[in-house]
């Protein structure tokens, strides 16, 4: 069964009755399946407005809601938008509970210290539990707890003592995720629970928890309409859940993949694999996954992932700053490692196995090899210049130089350069390739367009959100004609100023998108057996 969407409004002002209203019928269409009313500045006896109008306003919402609905009402000690104490809340609550015209919340959300502290809380809200007369539905109390500050130190306990509690329907609990492994101990609270319960990390290393919340067993998720109009840290948006995420297929079995990195909200990875996974039926979701920085980050967020079958964990793309943590990782847990990974150094594909085994491929350099063979140029024997030194720099010259390219390196950190040369240059290459052939051109050396075939820029310069985004890094010297090749790996834009300088040199141009959607495309195939089909490509060109 699949988790309630629910798409939470704050309510500031009785004015704005008719904007939400229009707004959660909005969210129905795009897939919410409840909403919750956030009703706390309307309770708060110092503001006029809302106390003159603030019931009305909600006897409105709750009548009209196309959607069935939780009313909460929050001081801001329990993280809600105004300064009131629990007496202000039940006088609110009162004065709707005796109204004739304000059906029911199908849900009310009670914090569990408030319900414990408040007996006049308590009394007001078990009269919206108890049925006014035969027809009508009465509503069900969730009993909430929420951390800003991160796992509670008391979890278990907390989530003891409100099951235990007769009245309450559902157990909420939401704390402020440090890392991806709070996701690990929320598929934990979830399948031990003895009522139905909403269980959610909060902040951007929660994401994942309120994304598969079906999967994990959670009685509902959050997300929002955008624009700024979360009510908790690092609730999604319905269109990026429904429509990307791919949130209405998954369930129990659903096979669980990501792009591990950091920074990762950028990437278009989601984008593209999920829409292969839903143009041929495979039952898998794509997910940003933020990892810090550093081994230990890594090391311990992917053991932790792997660990817990309940999250369904298949496998991941890798980037910057883990690839060379994902080549360990899989090294010392005796998984295999594949030639083109180990040449690089580095891996950007994880596969778990259906035993559980693990891969680290790097399908990075390949998909360049492609890209140039698509263009119509053969390696064997291209004279290639890589520009920069850094992992794009060692995938574009270990691939090509085993491909039979003879490739040199222009670096301004030249050290890194001359790593990837040592490391390279002479060892076995591909099939017919016997060695490769991989060498630094010096810094001072003034680089002409005689000795290249092909340049690979693998510099973030040109990348519209790099420090240089309208530079060229290919030196002054290489007078480019027609008889050149041009691979830009910046694919945001695809037009970079190096890519405008070939075209109007009339050499022929490889733009980024080839190799990112190279690369994506051999992973796809890895996690699911099938060839990428043409819808994730133009999903991600924004045309599917
Ligand atoms: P990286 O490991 O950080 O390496 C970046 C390299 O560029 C380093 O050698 C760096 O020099 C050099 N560099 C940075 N700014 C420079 C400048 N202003 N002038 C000259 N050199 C400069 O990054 P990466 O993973 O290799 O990625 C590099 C770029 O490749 C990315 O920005 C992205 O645009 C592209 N990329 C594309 C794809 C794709 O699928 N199309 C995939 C991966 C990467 P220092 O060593 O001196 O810092």
């Amino acid at each position: 069964m699949t988790a309630l969407l629910c798409v939470p409004v704050l309510v500031e002002s009785p004015e704005h009755v008719e904007d939400h209203l229009h707004d959660v019928g909005v969210a129905a269409e795009l897939g919410a399946t409840a909403v919750e009313w956030r009703v706390d500045p309307l309770a708060d006896p110092s503001n006029p407005l809302a106390a003159s109008a603030g019931v009305q306003a909600v006897a409105r919402l709750l009548a009209d809601a196309p959607l069935p609905t939780i009313l909460t009402c929050r001081g801001a000690d329990e993280g809600g938008a105004a300064e009131i104490d629990d007496e202000d809340r039940a006088d609110f609550l009162e004065r709707l509970a005796d109204r004739a015209d304000a059906p029911r919340p199908t849900w009310i959300d009670v914090e569990h210290a408030a319900w414990v502290r408040s007996d006049r809380l308590r009394a007001v809200v078990s009269r919206f539990l108890a049925p006014r007369d035969a027809d009508e539905r009465s509503s069900r109390l969730i009993l909430s707890a929420h951390d800003f500050g991160g796992r509670p130190g008391d979890l278990w306990q907390r989530i003891e003592a409100m099951s235990a509690i007769e009245a309450c329907a559902v157990v909420k609990i939401a704390w402020t995720a440090r890392s991806l492994r709070d996701t690990a101990e929320i598929a934990e609270v979830l399948a031990h629970r003895s009522k139905p319960t909403i269980a959610l990390g909060m902040g951007p290393f929660g994401t994942p928890s309120r994304v598969l919340a079906a999967r994990l067993g959670g009685m509902l998720t959050f997300a929002t309409l955008g624009d700024g109009r979360s009510t908790a840290p690092g609730q999604p948006t319905i269109a990026a859940l429904v429509r990307t995420l791919r949130f209405r297929s998954i369930g129990r079995a659903t096979r669980v993949y990501g792009v591990i990195g950091m920074p990762i909200e950028h990437s278009r990875g989601p984008q593209l694999h999920n829409a292969g996974f839903e143009a041929i039926g495979f039952d898998g979701t794509y997910l940003p996954l933020p990892v810090d920085e550093g081994w230990e980050s890594f090391k311990a967020t992917l053991a932790t992932w792997l660990d817990e079958p309940r999250l369904g964990f298949a496998g991941a793309s890798v980037t910057i700053p883990h690839k060379e943590h994902l080549l360990r990782f899989v090294a010392e847990s005796g998984g295999r490692v594949e030639p083109a990974a180990a040449r690089c150094g580095a891996a950007n594909t994880l596969v778990v196995d259906e035993d559980g085994g693990l891969v680290a491929d790097n399908t990075d350099a390949p998909a360049i090899v492609d890209s140039v063979r698509a263009a119509g140029v053969d390696p064997v024997g291209c004279r290639v210049l890589v520009l920069g030194a850094g992992g794009a720099a060692r995938a574009a010259a270990a691939g090509l130089a085993a491909a039979g390219a003879r490739v040199r390196i222009l670096a301004r950190t030249p050290a890194r350069a001359q790593s990837i040369a040592e490391g390279l240059d002479g060892a076995a290459g591909d099939g017919d390739v016997l060695a490769m052939d991989v060498k630094v051109v010096e810094a001072d050396a003034s680089p002409t367009a005689e000795g290249i075939d092909l340049v690979f820029n693998a510099t973030p310069v040109g990348m519209a959100t790099g420090e240089d985004p309208g530079g060229d890094p290919l030196p002054a010297t290489v007078e480019l004609g027609a008889r050149h090749t041009v691979f830009d790996s910046v694919y945001a834009p695809l037009e970079t100023p190096l890519v405008a300088r070939a075209r109007s040199a009339r050499a022929r141009v490889i733009t980024g998108d080839a190799m990112f959607i190279g690369q994506a495309a051999r992973q796809f195939e890895a996690w699911t057996g099938r060839a990428l089909p043409d819808a994730a490509i133009a999903a991600l060109h924004g045309t599917g």
